[in-house]
């Protein structure tokens, strides 16, 4: 398994497949003017095969699709189907806003894909109108009950809570859980470029301490549950009787920087060393001169290898060049 300068696994490839989004949520994309990767840039079916072939080889085992939205590309099923097929693949998941899941969940099972994560901050239409900008809840509610039709399970839903947004909305969220096998997440806003978006992101924050206290309040006593996945950013909970799950994902009060086991790609073909930081390695001109996999895999090993330590949020640093939207989480 690749290991970077600091010892830490990296198995983990999120692979954005493209910048748009048909929604425009708050602390992820401005509503205006986003800055879109021209067509031209962007990785076609095979070239992102060609990456994650060559991820897989080098001891990489679990790939999650992204974006953007990564329901809005047009060859979305024939990317999976090229991943699902892979020698050395563990894991196949993507993360979405569940809008386009109604048409795609049963498809994109049988493609291969086996697990979503949609995204859903409130069970209010109109607040999460507020936060999303675009789209609906009953949009997003279809998209679950398809992908649970479809058994891409666990169903696990990324709550952002936002002060001022959705932070009573958590009660009701996590209490899904209740009745569900779901796992319900609730994360910290992360300021992700140097605009509008990440000023609200930044002061918006809700520290999960809080989110959790408001929780169990209500709800009752959260026990703890252990993390069946090798590094699991989320803290996991129970709530009573519940038969789903109740995680945290804390990038800002409580750093995981120490296990990250992740590599990203962007949709315009460049790996991004960590979430919270600029560098990148560009894949895709040699990708465009005709290199195959061992020229990919010599990138990728650099980019595992040049690695930030993690995040500085706490000195106030984060990305200049690229916003949430064109990196995927
Ligand atoms: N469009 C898809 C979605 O919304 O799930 C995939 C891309 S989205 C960027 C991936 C995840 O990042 C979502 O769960 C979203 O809630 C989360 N996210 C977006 N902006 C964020 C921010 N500023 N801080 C923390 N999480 C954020
Ligand atoms: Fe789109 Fe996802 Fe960003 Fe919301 S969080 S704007 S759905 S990319």
């Amino acid at each position: 398994m690749p290991r970077d300068s600091f010892g830490r696994e990296i198995d983990y490839l999120r692979i954005s497949l493209i910048d748009h989004c048909n929604l425009r949520c708050v602390y992820c994309m401005p509503l205006d003017g986003p800055a879109l990767a021209p067509p031209a840039d962007v990785l076609t079916a095979a070239e992102i095969e060609t990456v994650a072939r060559a991820a897989l080889a080098a001891g990489f085992r679990k790939l999650r699709l992204t974006g953007g939205e990564p329901t809005l590309r047009a060859d979305l099923l024939e990317i999976v189907a090229r991943l699902a097929r892979l020698p050395g693949l563990g894991d196949l998941t993507m993360t979405t806003n569940g809008v386009r899941l109604p048409a795609l969940a049963a498809p994109l099972a049988a493609a291969g894909l086996r697990r979503v994560n949609i995204h859903l901050d409130s069970l209010d239409p109109r607040r999460l109108a507020r936060i999303m900008r675009r789209g609906t809840l009953a949009e997003i509610w279809a998209g679950i009950e398809a992908a649970e039709a479809a058994g891409l399970c666990p169903i696990k839903l990324n709550v952002v809570v936002a002060r001022g947004f959705n932070e009573e909305d958590v009660v009701p969220l996590a209490a899904l859980t209740l009745e569900r096998p779901w796992h319900v997440r609730f994360i910290e806003t992360m300021p992700l470029g140097t605009g509008a978006v990440a000023a609200l992101a930044r002061g918006r924050l809700v520290p999960n301490t809080e989110t959790r206290a408001r929780i169990a309040d209500v709800l009752g006593a959260l026990a703890p549950v252990p993390s069946v996945e090798r590094a699991d950013e989320a803290r996991n909970y129970r709530l009573p009787r519940a038969r789903g799950v109740v995680g945290f994902i804390s990038p800002v009060s409580e750093p995981y920087c120490a296990d990250c086991n992740r590599m990203r790609l962007t949709a315009d073909g460049r790996f991004h060393l960590c979430l919270l930081n600029d560098d990148e390695l560009d894949v895709r001109g040699t990708l465009r001169a005709g290199g195959g996999p061992e020229a990919v895999t010599d990138i990728l090993m650099r980019a595992v290898r040049f690695k930030p330590t993690g995040h500085r949020l706490d000195l106030g640093r984060s990305t200049e060049r690229r916003e949430m939207y064109q990196l995927g989480g």
